[in-house]
């Protein structure tokens, strides 16, 4: 076995750890080349099971978050994901890895653009890296059967449960700006509307879960927190 190979393996064996057990999950994990997504000065962190820098004071999640994000979002092959905050492109690779088409919506035009120069080196098909506010969603591809944010709000931006078929999963940690944060599923019912984008539908109509204590950056926008630059 290569030695990247070998040390992905250990990103799989801590995500195990963290309680993920969906096997295509794990397989992405140890599938999608993580050393590709981090600055070349860290190379030697990226198969340790943490988050590291990537510039602009951003962060690539700790790979065993990335997988039960992914878990929780429940995707099957050909489902189409929307990703808010495409940070350095690692877990839109591992999304794809286990759906279909992925759109991916950063705000800082500078690291969408090294997120795509990382992302072109790889087999990546159907994988679209936007810049924008993703707390407004990508209206234009909607609905999502999935859609994963990658940094924390206050409370599920609308335009994003709007965004989701029915029976369409969010993933997305709530809380406070830098603490008490909970990774949270919110379920579309399967019978709110008909084709089409489904149309609005307020919170309380979806399921909530509550599934973990987590710590991410925070969400910046319209229905997320400031921008304190
Ligand atoms: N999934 C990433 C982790 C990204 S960290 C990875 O695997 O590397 C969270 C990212 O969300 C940061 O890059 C931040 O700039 C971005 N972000 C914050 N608010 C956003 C918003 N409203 N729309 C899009 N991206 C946002």
């Amino acid at each position: 076995m290569p030695r990247s190979a070998r040390q992905l393996s250990d990103l799989v064996t801590q995500a195990h750890r963290y309680g993920v057990r969906d096997e295509a999950v794990l397989a992405a994990i140890g599938s999608v080349p993580r050393q590709r997504f981090v600055p070349r000065r860290l190379a030697g962190a990226a198969f340790d099971d943490g988050p590291l820098p990537i510039g602009e004071g951003q962060t690539i999640s700790q790979p065993a978050m990335v997988a039960m994000m992914a878990e929780a979002a429940q995707l099957r092959p050909g489902d189409r994901v929307l990703e808010v905050g495409t940070g350095s492109g690692y877990g839109a690779l591992v999304l794809h890895a286990l759906a279909g088409r992925v759109v991916t919506i950063e705000r800082r035009p500078g690291l969408a653009e090294k997120a795509r120069a990382a992302l072109a080196g790889q087999e990546v098909g159907d994988v679209t890296v936007v810049v924008g506010d993703g707390t407004l969603g990508w209206p234009s591809e909607a609905p999502y059967d999935a859609i994963v944010v990658t940094a924390a709000g206050p409370a599920p931006p609308p335009p994003l449960l709007e965004q989701l078929a029915p029976g369409g999963r969010l993933v997305m940690p709530v809380g406070s700006r830098h603490h008490d944060q909970f990774l949270m599923r919110y379920t579309r019912p399967a019978s709110a509307g008909s084709g089409g984008n489904g149309g609005p539908v307020h919170v309380d109509e979806c399921r909530a879960e509550r599934l973990t204590a987590v710590r991410f950056v925070p969400l910046i926008g319209t229905y997320g927190f400031r921008s304190r630059q």
